[in-house]
């Protein structure tokens, strides 16, 4: 039986202080494969505001059957867009092969709206050009791939910015390039931002647009990180996320 480590920290969200003890392999680890680990941390950040939202009065009104946000512009880390390749290569016929027409279709509509450039390189992008970037991609009307009618398809693989995304707001202000009125529930910290850095840097927050996860993770087979111990990638995420080491840096 392989070796595992008892790992424990503090997150801190406000005033209030979460710890949270896991239990990981000892051996290196490839990054992705902590991802369910970071969802679940994820969502501690999650329910936190979400009971928060709820002692102001407040009501989430994401549902199953809304995919009002899946047609919006979503950005993933490398590290979820080469698991989300895995998962559609996982997938059985004939399901794996109408996924991935879906990605393949919208490819093409990016490239026939002239986004796929800007899509490719978003990272690259001015501040201007950010804020009209994803009225221009909602403009277009692309379904994410894993969409399917109106609901995720991959709901308890679904990237960690999907699941931050809540709203207290009219379902159909989402839909809505313009987004006006639309109210997210706050959070007090974003671990899809964090989890850029498993394949980030200093000068790299390199994202990539989901409809394009599958193309840019099969561009990109060989520069995958090595595998390294579970609590090196959790101090990079948290450490990104907290400003501090949990392992007393
Ligand atoms: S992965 Fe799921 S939740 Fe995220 S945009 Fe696609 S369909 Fe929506």
């Amino acid at each position: 039986m392989a070796e595992m480590v008892n790992i424990a920290f503090d997150l801190k969200m406000g005033t209030e202080a979460v710890r949270v003890a896991l239990t990981v392999p000892a051996a290196p680890i490839a990054a992705r494969r902590l991802l369910p680990l970071f969802q679940g941390i994820a969502h501690q950040v999650i329910d936190a505001a979400v009971g928060e939202a709820e002692a102001r009065g407040e009501t989430v009104s994401c549902k199953a059957g809304c995919g009002a946000c899946c047609r919006q512009l979503v950005a993933v880390s490398k590290t979820e867009a080469r698991q989300l390749r895995t998962l559609v290569d996982a997938m059985p016929e004939p399901r794996r092969t109408a996924v991935r027409a879906r990605f393949a279709d919208a490819v093409a509509r990016l490239e026939q709206g002239r986004l796929l450039d800007d899509a490719r390189r978003l990272d690259a992008l001015s501040d201007d050009e950010m804020v009209t970037m994803n009225p221009r991609y909602m403009a277009l009307g692309i379904p994410c791939p894993f969409l399917e009618e109106e609901s995720c398809s991959i709901h308890p693989q679904r990237p960690v910015v999907c699941r931050e995304y809540l709203v207290t707001s009219s379902p159909a202000l989402c839909a809505s390039p313009a987004f006006a009125g639309v109210r997210p529930i706050p959070l007090r910290a974003h671990l899809s931002r964090s989890v850029v850095m498993l394949e980030g840097g200093e000068g790299d927050y390199t994202r990539v647009v989901l409809a394009t996860a599958l193309e840019w993770s099969e561009a990109h087979p060989d520069d995958e990180p090595e595998p390294r111990p579970a609590a090196e990638w959790i101090d990079v995420v948290l450490r990104e996320m907290t400003g501090r080491s949990i392992r007393g840096g």
